[in-house]
C-alpha cells in the first residue's frame, strides 16, 4: 500500500520556526496551529504552508479531525506541555540515573538554607523569590499565597541546559547543543552595584524568560554529559515503557567545585535549541551539514516511514 503523504503541524510558537525549517529541509509541508494574533512570523519566515487559526489553545481538539485529514503529525513543544516539573515521577528518574539534585522542603518551617521558591503553571519564572528562612518566606509569600509552589534549595553555580536528542529506531544519543537562558530581571541585576541596590525599595530577582544563548562547553565537561544523557534514557525505559524518545534537554546547574545538579527535565525540544536552526558545533561535528534539533525530528519521521516503524515514535 502506498504511504499517505504526512505533513508536520504544531502550535505556532515556542520553537515551531524551527520545527517548520526542519520539516522543510526534509521535504515535508508544515502547518501551523496559531492562537489568533500570533499568525504573522509563521507568514513571514515562510514557515507554515498552511495556518489553522484558533481562538485559544483549549480548542486544540477542536480542528483534530482536520489535522487527521491532512495526515499531520503533530510536534509537541512547550507550549503544550506548559509545566511538567516535580512531580514525584521525575524526581524518581533523576535520582534513580544517580544525579546529584536540589533538596526540597516540603514546608517552610525546614527551610535551613537559601531556597528558591517556584510556581507551578504557565507564567515562566514570574514572581520566584529567593528566602533564607521561615521568616522571610513567610514574608515573601504574602502576594501569592493561593498558587501552588515548591520550595527548592538554591544552587549557586551556572545553570547550563543540555539539549539531547534519542533515537528509539538506532538506540543512539546524541548532543544537539547547550544554552544559557536570559532572564529578567535576575540577569540584570549584576549591571546595578549592591550600593545602589540596598538603597533601591524592592528589587527581588525574577526568572522570566527572555531569550536563549547559546554555550559551547568545556570540552573536557562532554564525556560526563553525554553519560548523563545515556543515564536518563535507560532509566526511562525501566520506569515507563517503552521510554523517552526524541529530543530531550536537562536542566542543570554546575558549581565551582563542578558538580553538576540536575532541576528538571524537558522530555521534549526546548526553546533554548531555537539558536542552533543553522545546526551547532556539536551537530557541525556529526554531520558536516546544518542540523537543527527541529530538522533531527524530521529525520527521525522520515527514517521510521522508510522502516515502517512510525508506530515507535509516535504517542
Ligand atoms: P525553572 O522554572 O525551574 O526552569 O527555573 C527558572 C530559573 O530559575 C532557572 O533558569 C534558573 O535560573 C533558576 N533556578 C531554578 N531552580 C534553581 C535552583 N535549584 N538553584 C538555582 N537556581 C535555580
Amino acid at each position: 500500500m502506498a504511504q499517505p503523504k504526512y505533513r508536520i503541524a504544531t502550535i505556532g510558537s515556542h520553537s515551531a520556526l524551527q520545527i517548520f525549517k526542519g520539516a522543510h529541509d526534509e521535504g515535508f509541508e508544515t502547518i501551523a496551529v496559531c492562537k489568533k494574533g500570533s499568525e504573522r512570523p509563521y507568514k513571514m519566515f515562510n514557515a507554515a504552508d498552511d495556518v489553522i487559526t484558533v481562538n485559544s489553545y483549549a480548542d486544540f481538539p477542536k480542528i483534530q479531525g482536520q489535522l487527521i485529514k491532512k495526515n499531520a503529525i503533530v510536534i509537541p513543544h512547550g507550549s503544550f506541555v506548559t509545566y511538567m516539573g516535580y512531580e514525584e515521577v521525575e524526581r524518581q528518574w533523576l535520582k534513580n540515573a544517580g544525579f546529584k539534585v536540589p533538596l526540597l522542603f516540603d514546608r517552610p518551617k525546614n527551610i535551613d538554607r537559601l531556597v528558591i521558591v517556584k510556581f507551578m503553571g504557565a507564567e515562566g519564572g514570574r514572581g520566584y523569590f529567593l528566602a533564607k528562612d521561615e521568616k522571610d518566606f513567610n514574608k515573601k509569600i504574602r502576594p501569592y499565597r493561593l498558587k501552588k509552589y515548591v520550595i527548592q534549595e538554591y544552587i549557586i553555580g551556572v545553570p547550563l541546559f543540555i539539549h539531547y536528542f534519542y533515537s528509539s529506531l538506532t538506540n543512539e544519543i546524541e548532543i544537539m547543543g547547550c544554552d544559557i537562558r536570559y532572564e529578567s530581571n535576575v540577569d540584570s541585576l549584576g549591571r546595578i552595584s549592591a550600593r545602589d541596590q540596598i538603597v533601591l525599595p524592592k528589587i527581588d530577582p525574577s526568572y522570566v524568560i527572555v531569550g536563549n544563548i547559546p554555550v559551547t562547553v568545556r570540552e573536557s565537561f562532554l564525556p560526563r554529559l553525554i553519560e548523563m544523557g545515556e543515564k536518563v534514557v535507560e532509566v526511562s525505559k525501566r520506569l515507563a515503557p517503552p521510554g523517552l524518545f526524541g529530543p530531550f534537554c536537562l536542566e542543570t546547574i554546575l558549581t565551582p567545585e563542578e558538580e553538576i545538579f540536575v532541576f528538571e527535565i524537558s522530555a521534549r525540544i526546548v526553546a533554548g535549541t531555537n539558536p542552533f536552526i543553522e545546526g551547532s558545533p556539536y551537530t557541525w561535528l556529526k554531520y558536516n551539514k546544518p542540523m537543527s534539533t527541529g530538522r533531527r525530528i524530521a529525520i527521525e519521521i522520515k527514517n521510521a516511514i522508510k522502516m515502517n516503524q512510525l508506530k515507535r515514535i509516535l504517542h
